[in-house]
Formats: structure tokens, sequence, C-alpha cells
């Protein structure tokens, strides 16, 4: 059975209003896609309406936080700064997943424990007490609204979803198109129980052809419990829109899930900030941390984090393991697309972090981790 209950708030802080970016033209969707039906989605309205993050109007990162909207200086510095290499100069080993694998696997669930494989970009495909669950599952091309333009994928993904075994949750971060893949939501949509997405994002999967009834929409520090998985969605310091006329209409968020074979922190997209820590006491510790490591820049450190931050965040939320994603896959920022790798396994170094790295469609165990070796597969694609 499913149910929803909220964890006891600690502290209330003011929220102030900010501004809304977009960042490039992958974030436009000329649907308008986010706006909410009057007619069958009073209960979200209303759950909207008392969400501490929400101002009447839109949603809002706690503090005076808010992304810079320096178009013009943005546009500049992707003619002037953008760093080389930003994509693979020779293709990315792939390690292709097969369904007899998954199935195996899934089998033997109680041998192997919780364990993971890397879809790409923030795309994780994990077992954890014998059910599969998907993080921002993106198959599409491209991180765009369009096929024909926006940030194009590095490497094919491991597996078709049409060779995906029955998925018991699909979690959901936020619904920038590097995270919300409005096909693969589609595609997905059968062999899915349950999708679980911060406040406002499930009315696009409704749009969609999703049935209601399958969507959990929750805000900060509301958990669900599914078959002794909990889940929490935890907050983040970010932003949201698919359109010119949907910035922040929609909540967004990190996760906490805990079954009893382990446990994981998936980071979404964020800032730095202090609610890491907070997380950490509350629901830490876990095993392991799925933590942005990419898309950084000073135009937008409120939003995305450096990799000493990630390291930091890794550490706040008091994981055992961490696993860089948000890198890899999409080039949406500046820096070159080897450059999240190197940096955040030079700070491991440094903070003496167990980092793993596995290569996209490579089986992680989490039994395994202790003595794994992960090779630098970067490095070989330069
Ligand atoms: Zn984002
Ligand atoms: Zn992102």
């Amino acid at each position: 059975m499913l149910s929803i209950k909220k964890l006891p708030k600690k502290i209330s802080i003011p929220l102030l209003s900010f501004g809304v970016i977009s960042l490039g033209v992958f974030m436009f969707d000329l649907s308008f896609s986010s706006q909410y039906n009057k007619n069958n989605t009073t209960q979200i309205k209303e759950k909207v309406q008392q969400s501490e993050q929400f101002n009447g109007k839109k949603f809002e990162n706690i503090g005076q936080i808010a992304p810079k909207t320096e178009l013009w200086a943005t546009l500049k510095m992707y003619l002037f700064e953008k760093e080389k290499p930003s994509s693979p100069s020779a293709p990315i080993e792939v390690l292709p997943i097969t369904k007899a694998q998954l199935i195996e696997l899934q089998q033997n669930h109680q041998q192997e424990g919780l364990l993971f494989f890397r879809l790409g970009h923030s795309t994780l495909l994990i077992l954890l007490d014998g059910e599969f669950w998907l993080t921002d599952p993106v198959f599409s091309k491209r991180a765009s609204p369009f096929q024909f333009i926006g940030p194009k994928r590095f490497h094919e993904t491991p597996i078709d979803i049409k060779d995906l075994p029955n998925i018991k949750g699909v979690i959901l971060s936020h619904n920038h198109y590097d995270h919300l893949d409005k096909v693969a939501i589609k595609q997905l949509n059968n062999k899915v129980e349950h999708f679980y997405t911060p406040l406002g994002v499930g009315e696009d999967l409704v749009k969609w052809g999703v049935n209601r009834d399958k969507i959990s929409q929750l805000d900060w520090w509301e958990s669900v419990e599914v078959n002794g998985v909990s889940l929490t969605a935890t907050p983040s310091q970010h932003f949201s829109g698919r359109a010119l006329s949907d910035g922040n209409k929609t909540l967004w968020s990190s996760w906490a899930v805990k079954g009893k074979q382990g446990s994981f922190f998936f980071s979404g997209d964020s800032g730095y900030f202090d609610k890491f820590k907070e997380i950490g006491d509350r629901l830490g510790p876990f095993d392991i941390s799925f933590m942005e490591t990419g898309a950084y820049n000073r135009m937008w450190s409120e939003i995305h984090m450096y990799p000493a931050q990630s390291a930091q965040a890794h550490l706040d939320v008091k994981a055992k393991y961490m696993a860089p994603i948000h890198n890899g896959t999409f080039d949406l920022s500046l820096h070159t697309w080897t450059d999240p790798f190197e940096q955040i396994s030079e700070v491991a170094k440094q903070k003496n972090i167990h980092l793993i790295t596995p290569k996209m469609g490579e089986v992680t165990k989490l039994s395994e981790l202790e003595n794994k070796t992960f090779k630098q597969w970067w490095a070989n694609s330069k």
C-alpha cells in the first residue's frame, strides 16, 4: 500500500521571491505545457498553495537565492569562453545491457543486493529489494523540446526502453529537458507501476497520458512508503520551466530513498546549500550518493554545484560512496566534458571520499564496492 506522510519540520525560513531565467534554447517549449487544468487538479492546486515553497504565484528557493538573469553576459560567455573538448573525440565505451541480464539479476536479488546501472546523465536504473527503479529517465537524442536543435547526447543508451523490465517506480527531480523526457515517459508508461515527482511536475505526466492514480506529487520532506521502500522528496536549490511562461510553476527536489537492502540519495540538480546537512542529519546515512557533478559555471553557481561543492554535499548527506552524475552525456555548460570527472577525482582523493565512476551500462553492486576499482574511462575518449 502507498501512503504519504509529512516529516515534521524543524525550522521555517522566510521565502523570498526571485526572477526566472531560461538557459539556452533547450528550456523553451512552445506548448506552454505546465499550466494547471482547473477541472481535475483541484487537489494538487490546493497542495501547491499550501506549500511553504510557493509564494502564491511561483515556487521559490529558500532565502534570496536567485539565478542570475544576465542573458547578454551568458551569450558572450558561450561565444568566447567555451572550453574544448566539449564532447568526446572518440566514442565513449558503453556496455550494452540486455533484458535477460536484468531478469537474472532480479531473480537473484537476494544475493545480489542493491545494484545500479548508469544509463546516462542523471538516468539511473537501480535494483533495490528486488524491484527496478529509474531516476530522471532521458532516452531521447537531445535534451531539448526539438530533436533538430539543442544538446545532443554523446552516446547511445545502454538499453532501449522496449527492453527494460517492469519498473516499480520512476523518480523525477524536476521538469528541465535533461531530466524530464516526454517521449521517454510516454514509452515507459505501460511498464511503470508508479511515478514520484515534486509538486506540480506530475501535471505534465497526466497531460502526456499517465493515469493520475499512478502519480504521487510530493512537497519537500514528504515521504511515501511502498513495499518497505521509503522515498522522501528532499529540498534542492534550483529552478524549473520548460516554456517561456511556466518558470518555477512546478517544484524541484532531491530524493532520499531507503530500502531493506540499502539506501541512496539522488541530488537532482542543485546549487550547494545548507539543506544537504539537514538531509544528512534527518535522513542519513546513505550507502550511495548520486550527486550532481557537472554543468557548473560562475553565472549559475547558485543553482548548480562546482565539483568541490558536490563532494561537500556528499559528505553533508552522510553517504558512504559517491557516484557523480549529471555528466558524460550532454554538453550543458562551458567546461570540457571530462572536467567534472577530473576535478571530482582530485577532490575525492584530497577529502578521502570513496568515489565510484562506472561506465555507462556497467553493473555496479553495493556489495562489491568496498574493493572495486574504477577505470578513468573518460580519458580514452578525451
Ligand atoms: Zn535543471
Ligand atoms: Zn540538469
